[in-house]
């Protein structure tokens, strides 16, 4: 008997089935893919909230964007917690700080462990993949957190944390953010030697945020392959934090992978443009929240949003779809090939598209792409298959070193 696939029914010879059949079958081989790929996400800002509002992750909460009930709904299967503390945030109460956040992360952990593993491998992702659980990796988002300090550094990569971000929004002691006034040309032969640890701990240099300089300094210094833990493609939307074509093209012939950042505002060059226009207006909004919720930066973000909704709601910013996300995927993969783009929300650090308003949407961008026409092991990569790859090769880079003693 073959079956007959009709928008939403199945019609099998005589009978007529519909109900719970798929849409089609490029829907049904969606959910099966995305299913069964491993779905890695690189950043999430939600140790914020597990930190100040004591959130706690088995519990399913719609003022944030992850939780793991909507994980386990929207496949992914690993993400990379951001240990991130404002710039301002530095010096020993910055190093307090990113402690505290790595804790909460690792109790979340401990809390959880029919559903969370902490992995700080691409062998240990795998490994929590196959077992049925979430693997939790930590990043950490600014330079000025290791307090200009490399022995700071390698007790956060002794505490599981896997990628350092070079900057945040403001320039560091020895490197420049893409958002600050240049200050050092790019990285200070400290900066230069931050990374040279990196590669040698095995940590990835993720130069999201840096100024351009500052990531071609970075890739020429590197001896692994670098990531853009959560960047979008200049291209598409001219902000300074995204990347250049030229930049991208970069990363990718020395094997790194730009993983593409959800926030509408790195998205849509329409909802750029609108925002800069009433940029004066709405930052002294966020000011306010800030006032009021004082150093709870988690919640900053997430009322942050919800004031971008209302000014969606009323005209005056327009709407970001999350097909806006595919483009941009497709946008990278156009310039250098499936290998080397991947995804990086900013869930719960950034304001989310309609239809990817939390982790449960996932699915949807695994069935575009296929739509697409993209083949089943691109899309895997896409997924995830890319990042594992480079922390192989930036672990293999780490023992290299480590043997030479170098
Ligand atoms: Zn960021």
């Amino acid at each position: 008997m073959r079956p007959i696939w009709l928008c939403g029914g199945l019609i099998l010879a005589g009978s007529l089935l519909i109900a719970s059949m798929p849409a089609d079958d490029i829907a049904a081989r969606a959910s099966k893919l995305h299913a069964s790929a491993i779905v890695i996400d690189t950043h999430a800002d939600t140790p914020q909230r597990l930190l100040f509002e004591k959130f706690d992750l088995g519990h399913r909460d719609a003022r944030g964007h992850l939780d793991i009930p909507r994980m386990r709904e929207g496949g992914l299967n690993a993400v990379f917690m951001s240990i991130w503390t404002p710039s301002k945030v530095n010096g020993p109460k910055g190093v307090k700080r990113a402690l505290d956040l790595i804790d909460a992360v690792r109790e979340q952990v401990r809390l959880h462990p029919q559903d969370l593993a902490l992995a700080t491998t691409a062998e240990e992702v795998r490994r929590a993949h196959a077992q049925g659980k979430i693997a939790f990796l930590m990043g950490m988002e600014g330079g000025h957190m290791i307090d200009d300090d490399l022995g700071v550094l390698r007790m956060y990569a002794a505490l599981g944390v896997r990628y350092l971000t070079l900057t945040h929004g403001s320039n560091t002691n020895w490197a420049d953010s893409s958002t600050d006034d240049p200050k050092h040309n790019g990285l200070t032969a400290f900066g230069k030697s931050v990374v040279q640890e990196l590669n040698r701990l095995g940590v990835l240099v993720d130069i999201s945020h840096v100024s351009d300089k500052t990531f071609y300094d970075a890739l020429e210094t590197s001896r692994a392959p670098l990531m853009a833990s959560h960047s979008s493609c200049r291209a598409l939307c001219n902000h300074e934090r995204n990347m250049s074509d030229d930049m991208i093209r970069a990363l990718a012939k020395k094997g790194g992978v730009i993983q593409i950042n959800y926030h509408i505002g790195f998205l849509s060059q329409e909802f750029l443009d609108a925002r800069r226009k009433i940029q004066d207006e709405m930052r002294a909004k966020e000011k306010e929240l800030e006032k009021t919720y004082g150093e709870d930066q988690g919640r900053v973000i997430l009322e942050g949003e919800r004031l971008a909704k209302e000014y969606i709601a009323a005209g005056k910013l327009p709407r970001v779809s999350w097909e806006k996300v595919v483009e941009h995927i497709d946008h990278a993969v156009k310039l250098v090939g499936a290998d080397h783009v991947g995804l990086g929300s900013d869930f719960d650090g950034a304001w989310m598209p309609d239809g990817l308003e939390d982790c449960s949407k996932l699915p949807r961008l695994t069935e575009a792409l296929l739509r697409k026409g993209y083949s089943e092991d691109d899309i895997r990569k896409i997924l995830g298959g890319n990042i594992l790859r480079v922390m192989e090769e930036a672990e293999r880079v780490s023992r290299e070193m480590q043997n030479t003693n170098r």
